[in-house]
C-alpha cells in the first residue's frame, strides 16, 4: 500500500492543528493580557507592541502641547530586547524609553506613550523634548546591529520626524552620547549613522548582485575593506542582496577597479569589483553606509 495518503493525512492534521493553535492564540492573547495592557498594540505606532512601563519610570505630560518634540535620541540597550522591556516595567528601574527594537528581526515594543516623557537621556530638557529609542545589544559588539533592526528603527524615526516636524538631520536625530552632559557612550562607534540617516531620509532600497570570481568563492569580510577579517564566502554565480554600499579599500576584479563595497548581510561585505549589479558603482535608491 502507498504511504502517500497517510502522509497527506498527517500533513493535513498538522496544518489543521497549527491553524487551530494560531487562531486560539490570536483570540485569547489580548483578553488574557488585558489587565496590564501587555500583548496589545501601540496606539501611537502601528507596528509596535505595547508593554507599558511602570508609572514610577516616566513623567506624564501632554506633548507636543506641553513640550515640543524636537529630537529622537538613539540608544544601545546594553541588554536583551525582553530584558529591556521588562526592566522598564520594574518600578526600581527609574528609567524608560518610548520604544525598544529587537536585533534579530526588527520587532518593536513601545513602553511609554509619545505624549509622556520617558527617562532615557540623562538630561531633563532633552527628555522633555525627545523620543527615546532603545536597540537590543551592546555598544562593543557590532553583531547586534542587523539590517532588520536598522531598517525597522529608521522607519519609526522617519515616521516620528514626519509626525512631529523633526528635521531628518543629525542635529535632531542624535546618539545618547551627544546629549549635553551625557555619561553614556551609546550607541557607540559600531552604529552606522550614514546608513541610518539614509534610511530615515527614505533611501530604503535593497539591491541585487551576481557574484563573479575567477576563484570558486569570493571572500566576505566584516567591514568595507580587504583588511577586515574574512567572515565567510559566497560561491561564484550566487545572487546576493545589497542592503547598503560603503566606500572602502580599492579592489580590482572582473568588473573593474573600485572602492565601493556592498553590505550583503549584517556586517558582511564584498567588493563591488566582483559583483554584477547592473550599475557602475552606486545603485539608485540603495542607501550608503
Ligand atoms: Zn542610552
Amino acid at each position: 500500500m502507498s504511504v502517500r495518503p497517510i502522509l497527506r493525512g498527517r500533513l493535513l492534521l498538522a496544518l489543521t492543528t497549527a491553524l487551530t493553535t494560531a487562531l486560539t492564540v490570536a483570540v485569547v492573547a489580548p483578553a488574557a493580557a488585558d489587565p496590564s495592557g501587555i500583548g496589545t498594540l501601540s496606539t501611537d505606532y502601528g507596528p509596535a507592541a505595547w508593554a507599558p512601563a511602570s508609572t514610577s519610570n516616566y513623567t506624564v505630560a501632554s506633548r507636543p502641547g506641553s513640550h515640543q518634540v524636537t529630537r529622537v535620541v538613539i540608544h544601545t540597550a546594553q541588554g536583551s530586547y525582553s530584558g529591556t522591556v521588562n526592566w522598564f516595567q520594574n518600578p526600581a528601574a527609574q528609567a524608560s524609553a518610548h520604544y525598544t527594537f529587537r536585533s534579530s528581526d526588527g520587532a518593536v515594543t513601545q513602553s511609554v506613550r509619545e505624549k509622556d516623557i520617558a527617562w532615557h537621556a540623562g538630561n531633563w530638557t532633552y527628555n522633555t523634548q525627545s523620543i527615546g529609542i532603545e536597540h537590543e545589544g551592546y555598544v562593543d559588539n557590532a553583531a547586534w546591529l542587523t539590517d532588520a533592526m536598522y531598517r525597522a528603527s529608521a522607519a519609526l524615526t522617519r515616521n516620528l520626524a514626519n509626525r512631529y516636524g523633526i528635521p531628518k538631520t543629525r542635529a535632531h536625530i542624535i546618539g545618547h552620547n551627544e546629549v549635553p552632559g551625557a555619561t553614556h557612550t551609546d550607541p557607540g562607534p559600531n552604529w552606522n549613522w550614514t546608513y541610518y540617516m539614509q534610511l530615515v531620509n527614505g533611501i530604503t532600497g535593497v539591491g541585487s548582485g551576481t557574484v563573479s570570481t575567477s576563484a570558486s568563492t569570493l571572500n566576505v569580510r566584516s567591514g568595507p575593506g580587504a583588511s577586515y577579517p574574512v567572515v565567510g564566502s559566497v560561491p561564484d554565480g550566487a545572487t546576493v542582496a545589497i542592503y547598503c554600499q560603503a566606500v572602502g579599500s580599492t579592489v580590482t576584479g572582473p568588473y573593474g577597479t573600485t572602492s565601493v563595497w556592498n553590505r550583503i548581510g549584517t556586517n558582511r561585505y564584498v567588493s563591488d569589483a566582483y559583483l554584477l549589479t547592473g550599475h557602475d558603482g552606486y545603485i539608485p535608491n540603495v542607501p550608503r553606509c
